[in-house]
């Protein structure tokens, strides 16, 4: 049933948006995402002279950023730049997602498109591409807008701007994501969604999608025999 579900998303579709962390890897499976989160909370007491900030609470460096933007944008700016700095060095030491690179290799032979659409930054999406050989398979990197947490997933204007990199609408285009962020982003462009449930109870946060995976082998394994659509 699912591959069925994917064949007929793929036949109607000519790009394939993939987000970064899930997808295509797991980008603080080194460097751990609550030391990261650690280390920014730090920066944001240090530039707001307050011993105890209001991003103490969480241990995810997105929500740390996007919560940083209470004290004004010359902190947010700021947390941002250590936060792609902390990414990038993340990214060195990112563990591959199993048949994430397989998927955008087929994507490419399948004649689709690809692009990578992530809160992270660009330099870290870019810098992992790069260290694993996967530059030539993807068309365009849409990182967050810096200094700009509130553009992030779900708010659509990253796939917009993925989307402006080639001459198809919104309709044309697929996203493959893990969150639900990713799904109502998806969904507020008027893109398809496919989730990308890699953990436990995932599934059913992202049953707004069209079609919801397990391994990204379901995908690949369509994407290189797509057969009739069901
Ligand atoms: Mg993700």
């Amino acid at each position: 049933m699912t591959a069925g579900a994917l064949r007929k998303i793929l036949a109607g579709t000519r790009v394939v948006l993939f987000d970064f962390d899930g997808p295509i890897c797991s980008v603080f499976a080194g460097l751990p995402a609550p030391q990261v989160a650690r280390d920014l909370q730090r920066v944001v007491a240090s530039l707001t002279g307050q011993r105890t900030v209001e991003t103490d609470t969480t241990e995810d460096p997105l929500e740390v950023l996007r919560q940083s933007a209470r004290y004004g944008p010359s902190v947010v700016a700021k947390v941002d730049e250590a936060l792609t700095a902390a990414e990038t060095d993340a990214a060195q030491v990112a563990e591959p997602t199993p048949s994430g690179a397989r998927c955008l290799r087929a994507v490419r032979r399948s004649g689709h498109r690809a692009a990578v659409v992530t809160n992270n930054s660009e330099r870290a999406a870019r810098a992992y591409l790069d260290e694993h050989g996967l530059t030539e398979l993807v068309d365009t990197v849409i990182g967050r807008h810096p200094g700009r947490p509130d553009l992030m997933k779900p708010n659509g204007w990253p796939l917009l701007q993925a989307l402006a990199a080639f001459p198809v609408g919104a309709h044309d285009a697929v996203l493959v994501g893990d969150t639900e962020a990713d799904i109502q982003a998806a969904r507020a462009v008027g893109t398809c969604a496919i989730g990308y449930a890699n953990k436990p109870g995932k599934r059913e946060r992202l049953a707004a999608a069209d079609v919801v995976i397990e391994d990204m082998a379901e995908l690949a394994e369509v994407l290189e025999d797509p057969g009739e659509p069901a």
